[in-house]
């Protein structure tokens, strides 16, 4: 799976104006703590658990409704290396919540796809 540098804009927004297609081109410092060729994960800037780290693709893809039957393998990717950064995280024995914000209801704010990692201690009720 290789990034196609962002040439297709699915997205809402153009990808001028995509902060996390900043993020991987390196235009906007992150913490990186994982890299591959399809995907990266950084620290939230603004977490809300011990341990809040986002996994994104490098492609550009604005929202989960934005994905097609052609982005299937990069999707199993993602989640295979969630779960990898989150043992490297030390979150395997614990556990951890791995959450997709979809669309404006979902409160999502940055409009390229991700998954929060959340973990380090005993998470409250998901819509508290
Ligand atoms: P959303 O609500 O699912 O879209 O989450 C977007 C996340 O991106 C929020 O948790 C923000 O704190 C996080 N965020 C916004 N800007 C940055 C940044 O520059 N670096 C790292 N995380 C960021």
């Amino acid at each position: 799976m290789r990034y196609d540098g962002c040439k297709r804009n699915r997205g809402v927004r153009p990808l001028s104006d995509c902060l996390f297609c900043k993020i991987v081109e390196g235009t906007i410092p992150s913490r990186k703590v994982y890299e591959d060729d399809s995907v990266i994960a950084f620290h939230d800037i603004q977490p809300q658990a011990p341990v809040h780290l986002l996994v994104i693709p490098k492609k550009h893809i604005a929202t989960m409704n934005d994905c097609e039957e052609q982005d299937q393998m990069l999707l199993g990717h993602l989640l295979l290396s969630a779960q990898k950064i989150a043992k490297e995280a030390g979150l395997a024995e614990g556990g951890y919540r791995l959450i997709n914000n979809c669309g404006r209801d979902s409160g999502q704010v940055v409009f390229h796809i991700h998954w929060h990692i959340l973990g380090g201690e005993k998470l409250g009720p998901l819509n508290a």
